[in-house]
């Protein structure tokens, strides 16, 4: 979409209703612009948006770079599509331009999916300011599911922050190793290691069959040692084996994430983590509104060199600092 052509929002709204793919691709170019006009236009259409036409899930997925997520995500979106699903998927790519850029930012990933007319796919937003996940990929997930894509698959790269984040604009969480290497070498963390809801050893196929269950059974081993998990009916998260090439194990993994899905249904534990993530969503957003505000400010900004020098001097602790700041704000 040209930035300049502001898009009615009305027009938006109702292609979104209609499930119209190219609307949703102009719809979250209008949300990822930074341009106040936009940002406004962008308010009003989510406000206008009509609900999902059905229940959706929310899927994050990470796996450090060659795993295999592309491949993973053509044939899984393929599988899910054939059982009658719409699937979205929207790519976070919190690579720099430091680090040298778009890691997922292929455009040639995904074909057979992406001409699929049940499916979207959404690149890596090219600017490293849209990189990592804000709250412009929740309104990017939202939109998905206005458009009817029930299923939306958010994916990361397992580096940086990104892949924690996701799991909190998700329903549930997807991670993808290779067979081989320990988590040091895989670069993956412990941490998302416990966040996720199903671990797949991707590449279990021809002369890796063997390796990929050795991978899968040291990490079945390694995660019966965290701490169980309140309300899940196994406590800790599954590890299988699939071949994204042969398409061994994909429906088997389908199944585990729908029943896992329909299990936290039933407990409310879903309804609990969507509402937990959309207060966490409102904190977030009151922070940043607070603190545009107050950058805004003239007597403000006028008196914020000083308290920053405070802060630096350790005269001020930042929530004093913080507070003084507060209180000089013009009602
Ligand atoms: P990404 O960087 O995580 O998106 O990984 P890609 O999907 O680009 O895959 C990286 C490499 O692994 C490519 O050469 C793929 O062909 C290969 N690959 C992906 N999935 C499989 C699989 O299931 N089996 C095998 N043998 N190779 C795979």
């Amino acid at each position: 979409m040209d930035a300049s052509a502001d898009p009615p929002v009305a027009g938006l709204a109702a292609g979104l209703a209609a499930g119209d793919r190219r609307t949703l691709a102009r719809a979250i170019t209008l949300v990822e612009s930074t341009r106040p006009d936009h940002r406004m236009a962008a308010r009003a259409l989510i406000a206008a948006l009509p609900p999902p036409p059905r229940p959706t899930l929310r899927i994050g997925l990470t796996g450090t770079p060659g795993v295999g997520k592309s491949t993973f995500i053509e044939a899984f979106g393929m599988h899910l599509v054939g059982l009658g699903h719409r699937v979205a998927v929207l790519a976070v790519d919190p690579s720099s331009p430091r680090t040298g850029g778009a890691i997922l930012g292929d455009k040639t990933r995904m074909g057979t999916l992406a001409r699929h007319r049940h499916a979207f796919i959404r690149p890596s937003p090219s600017q490293a300011a849209l990189g990592g996940i804000g709250p412009r990929t929740r309104d990017a997930v939202t939109l998905a599911e206005a458009a009817g894509f029930d299923l939306v698959l958010v994916e990361t790269v397992g580096v940086g922050q990104s892949e924690t984040e996701v799991a909190g604009i998700t329903d549930l969480f997807l991670l993808l190793l290779a067979p081989g290497g320990g988590d040091e070498l895989q670069g993956v963390k412990r941490g998302i290691m416990e966040r996720a809801d199903l671990i797949l050893v991707n590449k279990a196929d021809g002369t890796l069959v063997a390796e990929a269950d050795r991978t899968r059974a040291e990490y079945a081993g390694a995660l019966r040692l965290i701490r169980p998990r309140d309300g899940d009916p196994d406590g800790v998260p599954e590890v299988r084996c699939v071949s994204a090439r042969t398409g061994a194990g994909l429906a088997e993994a389908w199944s585990a994430l729908a029943r896992l899905a329909a299990h936290r249904r039933d407990t409310g534990a879903f309804a609990r983590t969507r509402d937990a993530q959309a207060e966490a969503a409102l904190d977030a957003a009151l922070a940043q509104a607070l603190a545009a505000r107050v950058r805004a400010d003239p007597a403000l900004s006028a008196a914020w060199p000083a308290l920053q020098a405070d802060v630096r001097a350790g005269r001020l602790s930042p929530e004093a600092a913080a507070e003084a700041a507060l209180a000089r704000l013009r009602p």
